[in-house]
Parts: structure tokens; sequence; C-alpha cells
């Protein structure tokens, strides 16, 4: 499932031992596998290679443009964000032919951005934004093509805050209203409406939620279709759970086939989005214990990760399996796992069982390749750690780590204080 294993009890990823990366690089550094991160492309792809489909890669899971590149070079599409996401799936080498552009709030300057690169569609989550998309495109003198993200009101059954497809949720038009805005959307001249979208939720680990949302958007697709509007794209956006910890999801071909099966006679291109499923458990967040310590007879382990480089557990309270790096770490502890942070919720994992680490440990925080680097922060000033990408024998950095001086770059101290 992915190329961290052990040999001889040190942890290695592909042909490399991590403590000799961590040694060049320093702590604290994600690591990234080249071949898992090549392999979970392929798979997901692989799944649905009997029907015509995009898999437009998200992002926001992770966004360095190596990684970015990577998928380009299979063939991926990209699903973006913002207009900083276009610029790094661009510079990235991405066939703006395969990029789709979903967020609830798009800036106009972002939507001509768009329009200018000619990108596959917009997945429209607001009766506004579809105005707002036309009325740019006419100024331009182009066609947009456009999908309205459906919100189809199921319950993906994940964390509430990466559950999207709720009626409660910011995200999406509400299905029931969504064929109303598709009759309207056909009145504005400068859109080329191309397909109906969705996205349900992140870490979703059962098949029936993704199943009861397409079952909902063949219904509107048959509607809009009676209409004449001719709905070519269905875009399932992501969402596919990974295991952190003993979640079961479904394998990407259970996915794949299921959906296959019940999107049959669509006569549809399928395009998917999914970002936690490939990167997920394709890195890796290295760090180094600084000192341990006992406060009211609660361990604490205290490493040079904080919350700013990765913040999911302090935010979603999730889990991210702990490994020591090295052979010789004897024995086990319960203790938190904190960061330099100040702020109480600054850890990486809570009252976990965890080999007895000691000052100088090196601790592996696994699946930590999906909203890891990409959420990371500057907070507390301290700069970005750096990112590796192993393959083979070989490693190379595909981000320096910052200097000091990066964190006040663009900063200035006006006049009337400088004397
Ligand atoms: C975040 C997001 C994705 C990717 O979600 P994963 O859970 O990482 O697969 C896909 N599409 C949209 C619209 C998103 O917001």
């Amino acid at each position: 499932m992915h190329d961290f294993h052990h040999v001889k009890g040190e942890l290695w990823c592909e042909d490399v031992p991590i403590r000799e990366i961590a040694s060049a690089a320093g702590t604290p550094l994600y690591i990234y596998s080249h071949r898992t991160l090549l392999n979970h492309f392929r798979t997901f792809d692989q799944s649905f290679a009997q029907v015509p489909h995009i898999i437009c890669f998200a992002a926001k899971a992770n966004s360095n443009t190596a990684i970015l590149r990577l998928f380009a070079k299979e063939g991926g599409g990209m699903d973006i964000v913002s207009g900083g996401e276009l610029y790094r799936a661009l510079q990235a080498g991405a066939d703006p032919g395969r990029i789709v552009y979903s967020g609830v709030g798009k800036r106009t300057d972002e939507i001509e951005f768009a329009l200018t690169s000619g990108i596959l569609m917009f997945n429209v989550e607001s009766p506004q934004e579809l105005r707002a998309i036309d009325e740019c495109a006419g100024r331009m003198g182009k066609k947009a093509g456009v999908a309205l993200r459906v919100n189809p009101d199921v319950d993906p059954q994940t964390h509430p805050h990466i559950s999207t497809g709720l009626k409660e949720n910011k995200f999406g038009i509400n299905i029931e209203t969504s064929f109303s805005e598709y009759l309207r959307a056909r009145e504005l001249v400068n859109l080329d409406i191309k397909g109906v979208s969705c996205h349900i939720g992140s870490q979703v680990t059962k098949m029936t939620p993704f199943i009861d949302a397409l079952e909902r958007l063949k219904d509107l697709i048959g509607r809009l279709r009676a209409e004449g509007i001719n709905i070519r794209y269905l875009d399932l956006g992501g969402g596919l759970g990974i295991t952190y910890n003993r979640e079961t999801p479904p394998p990407p071909s259970d996915y794949a086939n299921a959906i296959m099966e019940a999107s049959r006679e669509l006569n549809c291109t399928l395009i998917f989005e999914p970002g936690r499923v490939i990167v997920g458990n394709a890195g890796i967040l290295v760090t180094k214990v600084l000192y341990t310590k006992t406060n009211e007879g609660k361990n604490f382990v205290v490493v040079d990760a904080g919350m700013n480089d990765l913040i999911r557990p302090s935010l979603y309270n999730s889990f991210h399996g702990i490994q020591s790096v090295s052979a010789n770490v004897k024995g086990e502890i319960v203790a938190d796992i904190v960061g330099p942070i100040c702020e109480s919720g600054d850890y990486l994992a809570k009252e976990r069982k965890i080999p007895a680490f000691e000052r100088g440990d090196l601790v592996a925080v696994m699946s930590a390749g999906a909203y890891g680097f990409a959420m990371s922060s500057n907070y507390n000033s301290r700069p970005r750690v750096a990112e590796v990408l192993v393959k083979g024998a070989g490693y190379y950095t595909i981000r320096k780590r910052e200097e000091y001086a990066d964190i006040i770059r663009g900063e200035e101290i006006p006049d009337f204080l400088k004397s």
C-alpha cells in the first residue's frame, strides 16, 4: 500500500533510510515516495479504464509543483480551488483542458485567469457566481465551460468539518433548485453548460454515500437532457478515504466498479477529483525529539514539528500513526507528542502508546502526504519545512526549507517608523 517499510527495524522510504535523508536535509521535513504516488495514481486511473474519464488530482491536498508535475505527466488533470492553484498547475505543465475549478468564492480576477488559460470547466457553486462567470466571459469574448456543483444532501458519515454534501453546508447549489438554475444558465449566452458536479466530503470510508449522490445526479441529468441541455461530463468529486488507523475504506477498484455499474448508459465522461487517496499515505512528516518530560504523572514528548507544520490533529483531532525511525528505541510509553508552538492544541498525538522516545530520536508521523505541508503556515515565525521526494535509491529536495529572511519577505516598515 505504501513504500515506507522497515529494514532490520529501521524505517526506510523505498531504498533509502529515513535517517540518512533527515541528517542531510534536517528536521522537520516531509518525505514522499515517488513509487507510492505513481502506484496510487495509476491504480485509481486504471480502475476506470473501461469508461471515458479524467482524473483531476485535487491540488489542495498537496500542491507541490513537482508532485503536480508527476500527475500531469501521467495524463492527470487538476481540480483547483484558487488562482494560485491554477498558477501552480500551469507551472507544473498540466493540460488546461483537463482542469476543473471548484470553490465557493472565485474572484473576478481568478475567473479571468481561468478563462485566459482555457480550463475545461468551472464547478459553479451559486447563482451569482454563474452570472459573474457569464459576464467575465462576455467581456473577454469567450465561452465559459460550466457545471453546477450540486449539493445532493447525502450524509458522507465523516468528520463534520470535512463533510460538504449536506443541506446545511456552504458548498454547492441545492439539488432541488439546481434544475431551475440550469434552465436559467441556458439563457446566459457566454456559458457552455458541460456537466454536473458534486463533492460530498472527505475521508469517506463507505460506498453508499457516493452511490446515493450518484443516483440523485443521474436523476437530475435525465431531467436536464429532457430539456435539451447536453450534459457531457459527470464530475463526482473526490473524498475517498484512506487508512490512518483502523478505517477500512473501499479500495479504488471497488469504488470504481460500483460507480461504473451505477453510471452505465449515462454516456458521460466521468471526472474524479481524488486528493487524499492518492497522496495521503505516500508521505510522512519526520520530526526530532527535543525533550521528554513528565507533568503531574503525564508523559510528554516534545518534538521539533508543530501544528504549523501539520495541523490536522489540532484541527480535526485526526489520527496519524507514530513510528520510530531508528531500530534502537526500546520499550513503550503512553504520552502526548507535542510541538513547540505556544498553544495547548499543538499536538501530533494524544495519550498514545508510542515507542519510549528519548531526546534526539527521530519520529515518523505517518500518512501525512495529504493536507500536511499544504496546510502549513509560518505561525510562531517558524520557517516552513523542506519537502523531499524519494525515487528508488535517490532523493530530491522538491522544496527548500525556508530561511528566516523568507519569513519577513514582503513586509515593510513605513518611513514614519524608521527614524
Ligand atoms: C477537497 C476537495 C477534493 C479532494 O478531496 P479528498 O478528500 O482529498 O479526495 C475534491 N474536490 C473538491 C471540490 C474539494 O473541495
